[in-house]
């Protein structure tokens, strides 16, 4: 309780903090002279208050130091001007302070978590909301490269810092994971936190002690998992916090909770860095999927304070369906947003595909960097050629080597110079380590990828091995050591033993796969002019032809590993990640001959994508590839982020969709209405899943409509979403002119009795429907009764379900007596409401 007790005073002077000091800056001698008459303070206390160092705010929190935790504030508000000094400028590549463009990005439960129904805030991140691992003081924030992840974690620590959030933590530590992986000393837990945390050096003692007596107030982030060379294990145990280890055997143990127990830790990673021994220790998973179509505008309008700018930029947003799917990830939506002049002119040319957008931004720094020089020259890029190939280099051996942290000896080897650098790609990198060399990274890893691809396609001295070795994934380290081992991940590629696998392989492979991908980009035939002085043309060819067999072969090998179907059934190919990629890297590729002719080879009925981590820009490439499908297929994309403007894009492939399986995929009814009135005009489209989406009775007058005018459809699967009575009443209304649907799953929704009634009345005399289920609908006993009736007239209906409901035994006899006239019926599936003297199996099953 004294800790609590300190803690109150701590939360109430920070949270007066402001006004505190501005009461007492104009009267800090006033204040000392009280305190030295009342004899709180000696003379000896007053002059070391008054030392001439300190700034009057200071002065103020020295006047309260006969308590730890006002001697913590006391440091804590230097530390934060000092962090936010720090966070402005680690956004300074945008020129703008994280306040002014932060956009809420969208967060969801890594598990399902029927008691969290609202969406998730940044400060669900810690709380306790969707827990499934109570032991656990580790909460994992995961998603894909440029989703948002290290800005939210630099969203949190100013908010901390302000007071604004996470106010029930005393202490927040800070840490980059791509920075710790270049320190290859040993070392404890509190060297970690004084020398790579945000901490200045002085009374570190105390403060340690005080972090160990209370691991409840403090918090640590760790950004980038996915960024360690090696994997996550839980074997190499350590619990004395003053035991020297490797970095990364410490940062285990912490996330594990054998050192530090009791600290809450917030770790960041790409998904593939995440095993199964990770997710054990986990107190819960939360996934960033990066904006919403209301974040993306959101974005613009912060991104541009002349609101003409931002409405000029979101109308040519709106006219290019694919660049708005594009924008959904926050790092693409800066640069588009960046490039806006570029955007805005290039009128019917607008950018289509990811390299498209980094070949804008590309041209908007090199086109900044001529207009200052104001030299006479030709052109972009052949001006810049040298610049490009330096960073290339600098970018692709850090690929190759996993090196995301560049010394400046590292530079030297590429010959990038300090011009090279003005042009704004590469940014000082922010070391807390004791050492004071000047280090640098790429703005970011996917433009890391970007010029690694750019110096693939550029360089003329390339080893003719290296389109093949990337696109299969390859390691593409040389052996011998004779091209630049980079200092800044010293020891490491020195060392061959240090190899990477399992998770940290499966990260570093991610990179090579965006590489691939903008190398395929790059070399399509849109791009041929850009390069035409820059590489000579057969080079370039055999490039292309080299990337164009690759593709072709990686998807041969995922056709090659469909089984054969047991007879009877389907055959079926369930996709694996790498299917996307090669399917995104013939999108980047944009010639229709490359996509039919992949196409050619797939034979199948069922394609199934189910976590694939598909999301509007991965839709948009499926879609250019699988429309060019011979015949229409099943396609199945559960359980990934489609969510409305995926669904748009997904449309030019619906005429090759036969059944289209969404269920948990974030969906509305604005997108739902655009699919209809695609699937309507589509021949083959005769089924749809949408179990878990957020539709509701706003979309039941489209379903309506398909039903009534597509005499051959034939499964409508709408479960757990938010259809009520008055959806069910438009249902109905179509299924009256439908004469062909045989499964209508409702389950979950809340239809009630008059839903039920009016399907009742709409399915009287059905002749083709076999399968439904209105479980979990709150239909009580008049709906039983309406839906005995459909029974009684209904010769098709073979299965009911009924379950969760609030049924009584009228209504269940009156289901009974329905069935004494129908010989179709094979089973109806029933509770009877809040009653326990169901006797036995045979009373929930009823078979005639
Ligand atoms: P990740 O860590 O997932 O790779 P970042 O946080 O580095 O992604 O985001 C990449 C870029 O995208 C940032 O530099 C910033 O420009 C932009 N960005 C990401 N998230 C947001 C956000 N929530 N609000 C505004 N901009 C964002």
């Amino acid at each position: 309780s004294a800790v609590k007790d300190r803690w109150t005073v701590h939360r109430t002077l920070r949270t007066q903090r402001p006004s505190l000091v501005s009461q007492l800056h104009d009267c800090i001698d006033g204040v000392l002279e009280a305190l030295l008459i009342s004899g709180h303070f000696t003379s000896a206390d007053c002059d070391e208050v008054c030392l001439p160092i300190r700034t009057p705010s200071q002065k103020i929190f020295a006047i309260y130091n006969d308590n730890i935790l006002v001697y913590l504030i006391n440091i804590f508000f230097t530390e934060i001007l000092q962090y936010q000094k720090k966070l402005s400028s680690s956004v300074s590549a945008h020129h703008m302070s994280l306040d002014d463009i932060y956009t809420e990005g969208q967060l969801e439960l890594g598990q399902d978590c029927p008691d969290v129904h609202r969406t998730l805030g940044l400060e669900d991140i810690v709380s306790m909301a969707g827990t499934v691992n109570a032991e656990a003081d580790t909460v994992l924030v995961s998603g894909e490269a440029g989703c948002g992840k290290s800005t939210l974690l630099q969203r949190l620590h100013l908010l901390w810092a302000r007071g604004t959030a996470l106010q029930d933590f005393l202490l927040l530590f800070p840490f980059s994971c791509r920075r710790l992986s270049s320190e290859h000393r040993e070392l404890s837990v509190q060297e970690l936190l004084f020398q790579h945390g945000c901490w200045p050096n002085r009374e570190q003692g105390e403060i340690f002690q005080f972090i160990l007596d209370h691991p409840h107030l403090i918090l640590f982030t760790f950004d980038g998992l996915d960024e360690l060379k090696q994997s996550f294990s839980d074997e190499q145990r350590l619990c004395c916090p003053t035991q020297p280890a490797p970095v990364h055997i410490l940062l285990f143990n912490i996330i594990q909770g054998a050192l530090m127990k009791g600290v809450r830790k917030v770790i960041t990673s790409r998904p593939e860095a995440v095993g199964p021994v990770l997710k054990k220790h986990l107190s819960k998973e939360v996934l960033l999927k990066g904006f919403s179509p209301s974040g993306v505008k959101c974005f613009i309008r912060k991104h541009h304070s002349d609101p003409t700018v931002a409405a000029k930029v979101l109308e040519s947003l709106q006219s290019n369906n694919t660049l708005l799917g594009l924008c959904h990830s926050p790092v693409l939506c800066w640069i588009v947003s960046c490039c806006h002049k570029e955007l805005l002119n290039c009128g019917e040319g607008s950018p289509q595909t990811i390299t498209d957008v980094y070949l804008m931004i590309l041209e908007h720094f090199l086109q900044h960097q001529r207009s200052l020089e104001s030299v006479g020259r030709t052109g972009w890029p052949q001006d810049y050629l040298e610049t490009v190939l330096h960073l290339g280099q600098l970018a692709f051996e850090g690929i190759v080597t996993t090196c995301y942290i560049f010394s400046g000896t590292d530079l030297e080897t590429c010959a990038v110079t300090e011009k090279d650098i003005c042009l704004g790609f590469l940014i000082q990198s922010k070391d807390m380590s004791s050492t004071n060399m000047m280090r640098y990274e790429f703005l970011h890893v996917t433009m890391q990828c970007f010029f690694a691809a750019l110096f693939i396609v550029l360089s003329n001295n390339m080893d003719r091995s290296t389109i093949p070795k990337l696109f299969e994934l390859k390691d593409m380290r040389k052996t011998d050591h004779s091209i630049s081992c980079f200092t800044a991940c010293l020891p490491f590629t020195y060392q061959p033993e240090c190899a990477f696998d399992g998770e940290a392989r499966a990260a570093a492979t991610k990179n090579l796969q965006i590489t691939a991908t903008f190398v395929s980009g790059l070399l399509s035939l849109r791009h041929q002019n850009l390069w035409l002085h820059c590489c000579p043309r057969a080079v370039r060819a055999r490039k292309v032809r080299q990337v164009e067999r690759c593709l072709s072969k990686g998807m041969q090998k995922h056709f090659k590993s469909i089984p054969q179907p047991v007879e009877g059934e389907k055959k079926s190919m369930h996709a694996m990640p790498a299917f996307v990629w090669l399917i995104k890297c013939i999108y980047e590729m944009q010639e229709s001959r490359i996509a039919k002719d992949a196409m050619s080879k797939l034979e199948v009925d069922h394609l199934k994508l189910t976590y694939c981590n598909i999301g509007p820009m991965e839709c948009t490439a499926l879609a250019y590839v699988l429309q060019h499908l011979k015949s229409p297929i099943g396609l199945q994309l559960d359980n990934n982020s489609i969510g409305d403007v995926g669904v748009e894009q997904l449309l030019p492939c619906m005429h090759v969709c036969n059944s289209l399986y969404l269920r948990n995929n974030n969906i509305t009814d604005e997108g739902l209405r655009k699919l209809i009135a695609t699937g309507i005009q589509c021949d083959s489209f005769q089924k749809i899943a949408l179990f878990n989406n957020k539709l509701t009775d706003a979309c039941t007058q489209h379903f309506a409509h398909l039903l009534k005018n597509k005499q051959d459809f034939l499964s409508l699967r709408l479960g757990n979403n938010n259809i009520t009575a008055e959806g069910a009443m438009q249902l109905a209304e179509g299924l009256r002119a439908n004469n062909s649907l045989r499964f209508l799953g409702l389950w979950g929704n809340n239809i009630g009795d008059a839903g039920a009634e009016a399907l009742a009345w709409a399915l009287e005399g059905s002749e083709s429907l076999v399968w439904l289920s209105l479980v979990g609908n709150g239909i009580g006993t008049a709906g039983a009764c309406a839906l005995a009736n459909f029974i009684k007239n209904c010769a098709s209906l073979e299965e009911l379900w009924l379950t969760e409901n609030n049924i009584n035994r009228t209504g269940v006899e009156c289901l009974i007596q329905a069935l004494e006239h129908n010989i179709h019926v094979k089973s109806i599936w029933y509770q009877i409401s809040h009653t326990f003297f169901v006797v036995g199996v045979q009373d929930w099953w009823l078979s005639v």
